[in-house]
């Protein structure tokens, strides 16, 4: 069997490997498709906290069943995805059902090894039903799931105006499932690239350039009220401090980026606007439905969120390129 392993830090290698074999409650799936994030680029490049290599990367994955277990819902050749943060079950999130922030939580890929192989074993209760999805589409279905659970955890309406910091998949995926609701939404960005593809090719129309002015603009641009609900994916400690401000009097802010340091805020500001402050990490299986939902609906761009393709044999040639030309990748997507 094929697979690509992150050996150590910047030494990405394609090996060969023994066929896994199935236990009890689990699912095999013949790898087809494997989406590409900021998380494997953070592995790669040694930059993940706690990563312990070699690592089996993938965690945006879409394929075919091959083996269930008996009186399993999947049939053989069934197109699934996977929900690849696998929780305890124990613990006290788990039992209030939200597993996607289990204290002790393993996501394939990252904390145990995930999908860049050709046939992945994975317990049944992780494997979602995609059938009338494309594969591509499919290995979409978990960035965007992290966006769909970040706008659900906002609770908006339709009156409301959004501002998403960050257009890169995870922000487009924030900003996409915001525009569902009905609000009016802006993206901004560092990146006037990402802007451009966003405005062009994914029908965002208020976009803007974030540089010394942004403050003043956006307040001009909402009539000196700003924002009902800002969206933090940035994961930059200097973003995700300044987002505050955006915030307008009675609204919510909302971090779906992680940072590594210490998140500031000056009380007065925070408190003068009584912010609600919401972190938002993974996603629940209700949010997978509501996208595999909306993909069937045509009501996400699916065709234009995949800016490249690539065979998986590539892989360590591909991806140290898609890190350099980061500004222009928005998805990635490897085939088996
Ligand atoms: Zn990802
Ligand atoms: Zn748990």
């Amino acid at each position: 069997l094929k697979a690509v392993i992150c050996n150590a830090p910047f030494d990405l290698r394609l090996v060969e490997r023994e066929e896994p074999v199935l236990g009890v409650g689990q699912v095999m799936m013949r790898t087809r498709r494997v989406g590409l994030c900021g998380t494997d680029f953070h592995i790669f490049a040694g930059a993940h906290p706690y990563l312990e290599y070699p690592r089996t990367m993938g965690h945006e994955l879409a394929g075919e069943v091959i083996a269930v277990p008996d009186g399993s819902r999947f049939a053989i050749g069934q197109t699934v995805t996977i929900n690849p943060y696998l929780a305890c079950g124990a613990c006290i999130a788990c039992r209030r059902g939200k597993p996607n922030c289990c204290s002790s939580i393993k996501v394939l890929g990252v904390h145990i090894d995930g999908g860049m192989c050709e046939l992945l074993v994975v317990p049944k209760g992780a494997v979602i039903d995609a059938t009338g999805l494309t594969l591509d589409q499919a290995a979409m279905v978990e960035f965007l799931a992290i966006g769909a659970h970040a706008v659900a955890r906002a609770n908006l309406s339709e009156e409301d105006r959004v501002l998403v910091v960050g257009a890169g998949p995870i922000g487009i995926a924030a900003a996409l499932f915001a525009k569902q609701t009905g609000a009016q939404v802006t993206l901004i960005d560092t990146r006037q690239a990402r802007l451009d593809y966003a405005r062009d090719r994914l029908g965002f129309e208020r976009v803007e350039l974030v540089d010394a002015g942004i403050a003043e603009l956006l307040s001009a641009r909402t009539g000196g009220d700003f924002f009902d609900c800002v969206f933090d994916a940035t994961g930059n400690i200097a973003a995700m401090r300044a987002g505050l401000h955006y915030v307008a009097h009675g609204g919510s802010y909302v971090l779906i980026g992680v940072a590594r340091d210490d998140l500031v805020f000056p009380d007065p500001e925070f408190h003068k606007r009584e912010t609600t402050l919401i972190a938002s990490r993974n996603a629940l299986s209700a949010d997978f439905d509501r996208v595999i939902r909306a993909i069937k609906q045509g009501s996400i761009p699916t065709a234009a969120l995949q800016t490249h393709a690539f065979a998986a044999e590539d892989m360590p040639h591909q991806l140290p390129r898609l890190i350099e030309d980061a500004d222009n990748v928005l998805k990635a997507i490897a085939r088996f």
